[in-house]
């Protein structure tokens, strides 16, 4: 049997299998953000469409407020809440490879371990494979760096690392594109990428076109948005600054540490101020402002990493010249690590599950 003619199961997608069906008869909110005209092309519900659906759910609770089926009326209606909890059950659904899929469960914790494993295993062998003579001393000037963990192991470690959060990634994606799709769905063209790439960028139903994010008693904001933003280009800028620092080491033989007015280090800069700002709002929206705490642990796990990866490596952009730029070094290198091997199997999953519920929305449209 095909994935996506799979019935429900769960009493979570029991529960959002009655939600979209009130609401398909209802129809109020359609106009509220994409879930709804995705549901309307729909007369019954099976499990690929209700885990499509709630990955196109990007959580902002207005159809919660809007809803006047809503607690304490008997048809108790909560569609956010829900959608939350089936997206949760998604990615332990979807993941590569499968036996990870334990991984989702008390999320926040098991990333933590991970992530103090990583970080003791980079000092122990930082401390292990030096002179205590190099563990406190000045290391300047191009190379530095390298003279503490030599470059080809680096791009060995990091490589395969991340090379390992790709393919982990392409996997469980594949695995809830197919999944979602129904009996009217062809190849995806290139305009759907385009029309996802657009809508995921701009965060375009977070906030403009009159789908204003609500976020709790009755405040509208887009404060989210901003903070997704400082997240997403935070993460690209970072990106970009990792493939500039390449190209100068491979193609213009220069070794970084690089001065500061360079190209990486800028776009590390701008780049690390977003994954300040970005995680840290977001973690205060989240406590402050949501009443769905199911994927909590998730959630700050995700963010509490990037957070954690950008001010590790921001302090250490200031500290490199001192003695402490060695242990600061392999701090960083161990959190980056961390959050390279973890990102298959937390949050971040949610965003490519997302962009393709977009694709696929673009393509029904
Ligand atoms: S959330 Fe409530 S108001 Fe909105 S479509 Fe569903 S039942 Fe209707
Ligand atoms: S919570 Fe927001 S995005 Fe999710 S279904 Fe309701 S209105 Fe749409």
């Amino acid at each position: 049997m095909n994935q996506s003619d799979r019935n429900v199961q769960s009493t979570t997608l029991k529960e959002a299998h009655r939600l979209m069906t009130i609401c398909n008869s209802c129809r109020y909110c359609e106009g509220l953000c994409a879930v709804f005209p995705a549901m309307e092309k729909r007369s019954s519900f099976l499990e690929g469409d209700l885990n499509y659906l709630a990955n196109l759910c990007h959580d902002c609770g207005a159809c919660y407020s809007a809803c006047q089926f809503a607690p304490p009326h008997e048809f108790s209606v909560d569609v956010p809440t829900n959608f939350a909890k089936v997206r949760s059950e998604s990615y332990e659904t979807y993941v590569w490879p499968g036996f990870l899929a334990p991984m989702f469960s008390r999320n926040g914790l098991k990333i933590s371990l991970v992530a103090a494993m990583c970080l003791v295993i980079f000092l122990i062998g930082f401390v292990g494979w030096h002179d205590s003579s190099d563990l406190w001393s000045y290391n300047t000037g191009p190379g530095a760096f390298y003279r503490l963990m030599p470059h080809h192991i680096m791009v060995f470690i990091f490589g395969s690392a991340f090379s390992y959060a790709i393919i982990a990634g392409l996997f469980s994606a594949r695995n809830f594109w197919r999944d979602s799709k129904n009996k009217f769905n062809d190849r995806p063209e290139a305009r759907n990428f385009w029309s996802a790439t657009k809508d995921a960028t701009s965060l375009r139903y977070l906030g403009d076109e009159g789908l204003i994010c609500n976020i709790s008693e009755n405040v509208s904001s887009d404060r989210r948005r901003l903070y997704h933003h400082f997240t997403f280009y935070g993460f690209f800028l970072c990106f970009l600054s990792t493939i500039t620092a390449t190209f100068y080491h491979y193609l213009l033989a220069r070794e970084a540490p690089y001065p500061w007015y360079d190209i990486p280090v800028i776009l590390g800069i701008l780049g690390g101020i977003g994954l300040i700002v970005g995680p840290l709002g977001l973690l205060w929206e989240k406590f402050n402002n949501r009443k769905i705490k199911k994927t909590l642990g998730m959630d700050v796990a995700f963010l509490v990493m990037l957070f954690l990866t950008s001010l590790t490596g921001i302090i250490l952009l200031f500290l490199r010249s001192s003695p402490a730029m060695g242990v600061l070094l392999f701090i960083h290198l161990g959190i980056v690590f961390s959050l390279f091997i973890t990102m298959p199997y937390g949050k971040f999953i949610h965003g490519i599950y997302r962009f393709l519920a977009l694709v696929r929305f673009s393509q029904e449209r």
